[in-house]
């Protein structure tokens, strides 16, 4: 949720309900300190921030998080014993992301609150053993004994039901609010998404860190160049500095890269984060009526 997460779609998300998370990978120590700042006047309800642990200037966001009081964190792709007992001493509640079931025990090991459990079918980064969330949670669920956010392919109330019903105590949404008014991400990719369709997204760059996007030309010439066998230092030139940011907030479609999860083929519209979450939960109730009368 780099560059889509800002302090307007996590406010907007905790207005309604959610739990909205503040992306911080994208943002340098400064604006990260002018989002917490601004979500804070903007709602009274809990919001948190997610810090990429491969994040350049970490300590520095560690720092500013808890000078400025905020109260929840989600780390991702790194090692979570490193700031999770620290947090947890400044009262900060600490849940990190794993995409696998040998990550989710390392990270109960390290003593955070909760884990989310992100399926292959996610977007952005991603794991390399390609496990489905259909398959990811239950596996989690039998080892851990923390609470189990489900993530990845879930973009209704519909999917949300199936990981509970898989024995997730909770759900982590990205993609859907991509497709948000509040999203901080530029228009042309929102609407890129809403058009995407089944097997337009792919997961690629494997040996740098594996990213699903969507097959646009910069996709398609990172797929050309892998038909020649290329060495990593090949694909650090194709990938360059930024492509993200040049593609989701600068909407350069073509040469930028768009990440997405695969579940953008059941995304339609572009609509207010509350009204998001308000279809959820009556998909979510409709659904849970659906099985209910189900006689087998
Ligand atoms: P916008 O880029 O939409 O606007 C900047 C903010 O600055 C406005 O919300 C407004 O705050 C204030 N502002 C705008 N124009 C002026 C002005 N002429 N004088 C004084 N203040 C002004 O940003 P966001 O609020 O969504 O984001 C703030 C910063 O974070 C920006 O630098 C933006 O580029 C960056 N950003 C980074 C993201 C990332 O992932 N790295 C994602 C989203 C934004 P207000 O309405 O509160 O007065
Ligand atoms: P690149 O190395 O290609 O570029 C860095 C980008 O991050 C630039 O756009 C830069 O903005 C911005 N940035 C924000 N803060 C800093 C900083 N302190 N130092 C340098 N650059 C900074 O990285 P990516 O765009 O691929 O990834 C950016 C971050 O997002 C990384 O931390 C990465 O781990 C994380 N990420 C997380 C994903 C996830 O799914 N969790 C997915 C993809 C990335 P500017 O151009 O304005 O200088």
């Amino acid at each position: 949720m780099i560059w889509t997460s800002g302090w307007k779609l996590a406010s907007a998300v905790s207005n309604a309900g959610g739990l909205g998370l503040i992306g911080s990978g994208s943002m340098y120590p400064d604006v990260l300190r002018e989002h917490i700042q601004k979500c804070k006047k903007a709602t009274d309800k809990p919001f948190g921030v997610n810090i990429p642990m491969l994040y350049p200037n970490l300590e520095e966001i560690i720092q500013i998080i808890i000078e400025e009081e905020v109260k929840i964190v989600f780390t991702s792709a790194g090692n979570p014993k490193t700031y999770t007992a620290y947090l947890k001493e400044k009262g900060i509640t600490v849940v990190h992301v794993v995409s696998s079931l040998k990550f989710a025990l390392k990270a109960q090991n390290a003593g955070v609150d909760a884990v989310v459990a992100e399926g292959f079918e996610a977007g952005g980064h991603n794991g390399r053993d390609e496990t489905t969330t259909l398959a990811l949670i239950p596996m989690v669920k039998d080892e851990i004994r923390i609470p189990l956010i489900a993530a990845g392919g879930i973009a209704t109330g519909a999917a949300m039901f199936a990981v509970m019903a898989l024995g997730a105590d909770g759900v982590q949404i990205g993609s859907r609010f991509v497709a948000s008014d509040e999203a901080s991400s530029h228009i042309d990719f929102k609407h890129m998404v809403v058009d995407a369709k089944e097997g337009d997204t792919h997961l690629t760059l494997k040996e740098l860190a594996p990213v699903r996007l969507l097959k646009n030309k910069f996709y398609q010439d990172v797929s050309a160049l892998y038909s020649k066998g290329p060495t990593i230092d090949e694909l650090k030139n194709i990938l360059g500095r930024a492509r993200a940011k040049r593609g989701m907030f600068e909407g350069d479609l073509d040469e930028g890269e768009l990440e997405i999860g695969q579940v953008s083929g059941l995304i339609h519209d572009i609509k207010p984060a509350a009204v998001i979450i308000k279809d959820l939960i009556e998909e979510y109730i409709a659904t849970k009526n659906r099985m209910q009368h189900l006689s087998i």
